[in-house]
């Protein structure tokens, strides 16, 4: 799910300077996260649609999700072809996991058929990823999925447009955890804990609790 960027962030030009990135995960090379980042595979695939504004930030949990498992693909990009981008495919139901009016929950829109499915993640800010949907007709017309409420995000560096929100790559977790049970996928936020806690103590635990802690 997008998040917004909370003021006074690290940019990701201020926080990753010239330093060199490792070339998988793109986090500057002594802070490199690829040995927490598992391999994990799933009946269900995701295509993750990445507005271009959100690939160099710092925290791109998107990233970690489409790294992490075999079933996923990153896409980055403003406009999306239904074919070409692989909205579409063949024995595949597809679904955006993105609130809407007609929004059913992910369990029941699962329920309604043996066919798995190709889950549909926009990622960006709100206002990114409201965008894209209004950029790509293919995209907005996309039977809406969405998650039921659930823990509170731990994503903490960037604030959230609304209460129990979660970054992309949680919501992919819940989502697979949900379709795929008994399987559990919190193995993919291993990497992204690391990060948390990276940025955390870099940023001083008091004043991450100032400024990004709500009650
Ligand atoms: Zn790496």
């Amino acid at each position: 799910m997008p998040v917004e960027p909370a003021e006074g962030a690290p940019s990701a030009a201020a926080s990753t300077g010239k330093r060199a990135r490792c070339p998988r995960c793109q986090r500057p090379s002594a802070h490199c996260l690829c040995a927490l980042i598992p391999r994990l595979d799933s009946r269900t695939q995701l295509l993750i649609l990445q507005h271009p504004s959100e690939t160099s930030h710092a925290l791109n949990t998107a990233r970690l999700a489409a790294l992490g498992l075999v079933q996923a693909e990153l896409r980055v990009g403003e406009r999306f072809d239904a074919l070409e981008d692989g909205l579409e495919r063949p024995a595949r139901r597809a679904c955006l996991l993105f609130p809407g009016d007609e929004a059913l929950p992910l369990e029941a829109f699962a329920a309604g058929s043996e066919d798995p499915l190709l889950l549909v993640v926009p990622d960006g800010t709100w206002r990114k990823a409201r965008k894209l949907l209004h950029l790509n007709p293919a995209l907005a017309a996309l039977p809406r999925v969405t998650l039921p409420p659930g823990p509170a995000s731990r994503y903490r560096l960037r604030k959230a447009p609304m209460a129990g929100a979660l970054s992309t790559l949680e919501a992919i977790v819940q989502a697979l955890d949900i379709l795929e049970a008994p399987a559990r996928f919190g193995a993919l936020l291993r990497p992204f804990d690391a990060l948390i806690e990276g940025q955390v103590a870099a940023m001083g635990a008091e004043t991450y609790r100032r400024n990004h802690q709500r009650e």
